[in-house]
């Protein structure tokens, strides 16, 4: 089944449970001075949940644009060594304001995957909450567990913590335990090595989680203590680039047509191959990532900049950058050339990246032809440094200089480095780090939970995010 067709299947599903179909609303944030940019299905839903606003109807189902790359859910570093963490990814969503709760949630799940979309029931794994015992001293979500043993088999239920299966939305507001859905997606032949008890294994990195079906139910008062909510709330939250993986039979979700075909221009501007050579595929997976999250962050009015949300979708950029210049060989733009594809394959869904495809291409060349240029600087000036060494050592002080005041990226250095059978002082390097990062604390984030709080003079300087960039994981590039 073709990724579009999964999408629509999803939100036609809903539609005959008398859900509306809402677009997706706008991944970049405007008015909202929790949070940067949607990193979840429901964000775009707060109101409702918190009974300021009220929808039209009370039974919406969407595929909602997220980014995960600040805050609580930043899941950048993964993206490009594993195969399942995007930056920017769909969230396919049902939800139930006020309405029906986990009987027919987890009925209309438990149909969607099975009878809909066919996924043989014994590849699946749900977890249920197992209740705590602090000062909440909630019991374990028996209602849930008793739901889904109507469906899948009892060794396949699998109990939670509350770190796992109780979701909050941040100190206080609307809560309540939540089932997530895991798909075993090893392939027969492991499968058939592996006896008895070890298979029925959730921890194994091919057991993937696609669903989460979260059962609001409570409200976190201001003292901390939980009341019942008056109305319970159902949200739900499916990554639709997972769930094309298991549905197109395939191990990662970048072989699945929402990537193959960008990743096919990747390799025709390139002249590199893609499942060849694991650092070739990282590079090419990182800028398949990377181009959509940028593309649709431009798309909906967020250009990269040096504040802020701006500076994080520059970041992002960079990054991709980098990866075609170290690893692809690439000295010129050419991320830029990708826009077109991407909007033909995704332009039918998201309008905007039609619409907006000439300036989409525009800032993305402009942003990676300067870009380059402070490559080909911090190069010039790395050499320089590296000619004045003495020993084999390069200090972490020099190193610190050249990525803050040049922009030149560490793991850069640490790679060039050790290509000359230099080394790089990590350890000065990252106390440099720290000192900086003390300087900037006044204008730090503060993270509850799903909501990252920027105080008001944070504007000019998105922390977490450099300390991220920086600390890329060096160790990976040391075989190079
Ligand atoms: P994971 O444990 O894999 O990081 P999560 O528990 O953080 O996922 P949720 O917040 O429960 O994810 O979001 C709901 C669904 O969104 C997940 O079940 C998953 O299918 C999908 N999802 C979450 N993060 C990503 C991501 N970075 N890229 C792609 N899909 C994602
Ligand atoms: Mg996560
Ligand atoms: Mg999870
Ligand atoms: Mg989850």
């Amino acid at each position: 089944m073709k990724s579009q067709d999964i999408r629509a299947k999803f939100l036609s599903f809903f539609e005959d449970k008398k859900h509306s179909i809402v677009p997706s609303a706008p991944m970049v944030l405007k008015d909202d001075p929790t949070l940067m940019f949607v990193n979840a299905g429901m964000a775009p839903f707060k109101e409702y949940f918190l009974g300021n606003a009220q929808p039209k109807n009370n039974r919406i189902t969407d595929s909602q644009k997220c980014l995960r790359v600040s805050g609580k859910h930043n899941d950048l570093e993964e993206v490009g060594y594993d195969t399942y963490h995007h930056t920017l990814f769909e969230m396919l969503g049902n939800w139930s304001f006020g309405d029906y709760f986990k009987k027919e949630a987890i009925a209309w799940a438990w149909e969607l995957l099975v009878d809909v979309y066919g996924i043989d029931k014994d590849i699946l794994y749900v977890t249920v909450f197992e209740g705590s015992d602090d000062d909440d001293n909630l019991g374990m979500d028996t209602e849930a567990y008793d739901f889904w043993k109507q469906y899948i088999s009892e060794d396949r239920i699998l109990k939670g913590n509350k770190k796992d299966n109780f979701w909050e939305m941040g100190d206080q507001g609307p809560c309540g335990p939540c089932s997530e859905i895991h798909v075993d997606i090893r392939s027969a032949e492991e499968k058939a090595k592996i006896s008895g008890k070890d298979l029925v294994n959730m921890d194994h990195p091919q057991v993937v989680e696609i669903w989460n079906l979260v059962f609001m139910q409570y409200n976190r008062k201001a003292n901390g203590s939980l009341e019942a909510l008056p109305d319970k709330h159902i949200d739900t939250g499916m990554g639709f680039e997972r769930l094309c993986m298991v549905l197109q039979g395939v191990q990662s979700n970048y072989d699945t047509d929402v990537f193959t075909p960008i990743i096919r221009e990747i390799e025709a501007v390139t002249n590199k191959t893609y499942n060849k050579d694991e650092e070739v595929d990282v590079a090419i997976r990182v800028i398949s990532d990377h181009v959509r999250a940028v593309a649709f962050s431009i798309a909906d009015g967020q250009l990269p900049s040096n504040t802020g949300a701006g500076y994080v979708i520059r970041r992002i950029l960079r990054r991709a950058v980098r990866y075609g210049f170290t690893f692809l060989e690439k000295k010129e733009p050419f991320i830029y050339r990708l826009v077109t594809v991407l909007s033909e394959k995704m332009g039918d869904a998201f309008p905007e990246l039609k619409a907006q495809k000439q300036l989409i291409e525009n800032v993305i060349k402009e942003e990676e032809q300067s870009f380059l240029r402070t490559l080909d600087q911090g190069l010039v000036l790395l050499n320089r440094i590296v000619e004045t060494t003495k020993g084999d050592t390069v200090s972490g002080e020099k190193a610190f200089e050249l990525y803050d005041t040049y922009g030149f990226p560490i793991d850069l250095t640490a790679l060039i480095l050790s290509e000359k059978g230099l080394k790089l002082d990590e350890k000065g390097f990252n106390e440099e780090l720290q000192k900086q990062k003390n300087r900037s604390r006044a204008a730090s984030e503060m993270s509850t939970d799903d909501w990252t709080i920027l105080s008001n003079d944070s504007e000019e300087e998105f922390v977490g995010y450099d300390s991220l960039e920086a600390n890329v994981k060096l160790t990976r590039y040391r075989k190079v």
